[in-house]
């Protein structure tokens, strides 16, 4: 017998939704103010925030401006938080989600220390049913996951990690006491946008600092400072304006993307441009011209005017080669910013170690073998990135119509419609799921877009006397196939060693996960997909 269906006493709700960061909590405050239903938010960890509450690394900074990453549904809200920084960092953006989950009421409908094991749809009642490690049991008609794209922690599997003797860290789950470096040996292993920020910070503290690098990255000056008053008064005013900005750009984020193309402008000028671009620093280097991500030609003007500023950076140019042997175009994978990350190899104390040179054997009791050369350590640090888009989603055992779970519907790579829904899993909503353009924007913008449609879809079926909605097999082989389109016109799929693609993961498989056609496009789809009475989905 099935324990779930016949247990005596599981709590039922309108809605159950996973995890308490941006897009959970906003789930929560959009079903329950807005529809009036019962939810329950179930959140792993201690506190909120998911993504900043589990991130508490050394140098933890979000990418996006602090203006642009936040909420924009309460113009109150808007009205009355003030962001400190230009970036805001990891405990800044903490302290709003727990404000957010404060100014709105929100806590009381969400369990804490809650980690869910298990989500069964019960054919029978149109229910999932999900329990927890505790074996607590809960019972709705809808369950919505809003469980990160970021959030389960690639630990590489290196032969005698367990052997060491020293203390070693992820950064995705680090110590909320925080780490002590002080006169310690450090080795670092991964230089992604989260071992760019850290390793400034760790090398301040540190005797030594050792980077292992993999695959070398670009970086563009973070260039963070204080808010300026005067700037924070004109966010202030302009809001509405730069709101309608980040809905209609491709990426979410509040600056415009220019019109110019790289390689229609003279050289002298573009030259002139990415100087600009570079000073003014973060994210919107990228936007300077148009073609960078769709023109191997363009493309190589950035790449090799950031190459050349690692050279101009670095004083041993035998290190700036290392840093600058990048092999794949710029921004096919995230490109990170920073602040002070190649100055850092100018320090007496941070040395860089090349593992395609000279890659890592394994781990000993003191420290880490490489094939020529062992280095003594106290403190290893994983910066090593994460089972992205579908490694929470995957540890739960979800499981669908006909007993069938998401680990077999995914077996090839996830396959979704819009992101959304997967066929066979009815009233499942995935926020931010694969097949969105989730990471490859702003995530807040595209985690209220979801939110917004998921709840606007449960007041139609409402309306509609419907109670199960369900995306079609043929609607997600269609879309799977535009998310493929819209990868192979960019040069993205160039950067074949990407989490993009699942790449950084052994065995799992090769699939271009965000879409990549544009978060303005994408929401359009979205609202057509609602206004044709939602098609490619079956309500009944
Ligand atoms: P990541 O981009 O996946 O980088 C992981 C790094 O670890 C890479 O350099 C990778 O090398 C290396 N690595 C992995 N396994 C390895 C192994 N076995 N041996 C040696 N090196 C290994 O992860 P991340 O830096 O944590 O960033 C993930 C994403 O989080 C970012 O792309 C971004 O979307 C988000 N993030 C955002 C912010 C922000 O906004 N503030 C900050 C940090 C991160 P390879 O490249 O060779 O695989």
């Amino acid at each position: 017998m099935d324990m779930h269906t016949s247990s005596p006493d599981p709590r039922y709700y309108d809605a159950l939704v996973i995890g308490a960061g941006f897009g959970g909590l906003y789930q929560l405050y959009c079903l329950r103010e807005r529809l009036g239903m019962s939810v329950l938010v179930l959140e792993a960890a201690d506190g909120v925030g998911g993504t900043w509450y589990w991130n508490r690394y050394p140098g933890a900074r979000c990418d996006s401006e602090s203006h642009g990453y936040c909420y924009t549904f309460s113009d109150d809200l808007v009205r009355e938080w003030e962001w400190s920084e230009r970036y805001p960092g990891q405990p800044e953006v903490l302290r709003y989600l727990n404000h957010v989950a404060d100014r709105f009421d929100l806590r009381r409908d969400i369990r804490l220390d809650c980690r869910v094991k298990s989500a069964r749809f019960d054919e029978v009642e149109n229910l999932w049913r999900v329990e927890t490690d505790a074996g607590e049991r809960y019972a709705a008609r809808f369950l919505i996951t809003a469980v990160g794209c970021l959030s389960s922690a690639n630990i590489p599997d290196i032969p005698g990690l367990d052997g060491f003797k020293g203390d070693w860290y992820h950064t995705g789950e680090w110590p909320h006491q925080g780490v002590d470096f002080t006169a310690k040996r450090v080795g670092q292993i991964g230089t992604g946008s989260t071992g760019i920020q850290a390793a400034p910070v760790i090398a301040a503290d540190a005797a030594h600092l050792t980077v292992f690098q993999r695959t070398a990255n670009y970086s563009v000056p973070a260039r963070n400072g204080p808010m300026d008053p005067a700037i924070r008064r004109q966010i202030k005013e302009r809001y509405h304006e730069i709101r309608e900005a980040m809905h209609l750009s491709p990426n979410g984020h509040p600056f415009l993307i220019s019109e110019r193309k790289a390689v229609e402008t003279d050289p002298a000028e573009r030259e002139a441009l990415y100087e600009e671009a570079w000073e003014k620093g973060g994210l919107r280097f990228r936007a300077v011209f148009q073609d960078l991500l769709v023109d191997q030609a363009a493309n190589d003007t950035a790449s090799e005017f950031l190459k050349s500023k690692i050279m101009a950076t670095v004083d041993d140019p035998a290190v700036g080669e290392i840093l600058a042997k990048i092999d794949h175009p710029f921004a096919t994978k995230r490109p990170p910013i920073d602040t002070d990350y190649f100055e850092t190899f100018n320090l007496p104390n941070v040395s860089l170690v090349d593992l395609r040179a000279d890659p890592i054997e394994c781990i000993l009791p003191n420290g880490i073998k490489t094939r020529s050369r062992e280095f003594d350590l106290d403190i290893l640090v994983f910066a090593t990135g994460f089972d992205a888009m579908t490694g929470t989603l995957l540890k739960i055992e979800i499981e669908g119509r006909d007993g069938r779970t998401l680990r077999e519907a995914w077996k090839e790579g996830p396959r979704t419609y819009l992101g959304l829904q997967v066929d066979g899993f009815p009233n499942l909503f995935t926020v931010t799921g694969p097949g969105s353009p989730s990471v490859l924007t702003n995530m807040p913008v595209a985690i209220e877009q979801h939110v917004e449609w998921i709840t606007d879809c449960i007041a139609a079926m409402r309306n509609n006397g419907a109670a199960s909605i369900e995306a079609t097999a043929d609607a997600v082989s269609d879309w799977v196939a535009h998310v493929n389109a819209c990868a192979d016109a960019t040069l993205m799929p160039k950067a074949g060693h990407s989490w993009y693609l699942g790449a950084n993961v052994p065995g799992k498989p090769r699939v271009f996960m965000p879409y990549p056609g544009g978060m303005h496009r994408y929401r359009e789809i979205c609202a057509q997909v609602a206004a044709n009475a939602y098609e490619g989905f079956v309500l009944r």
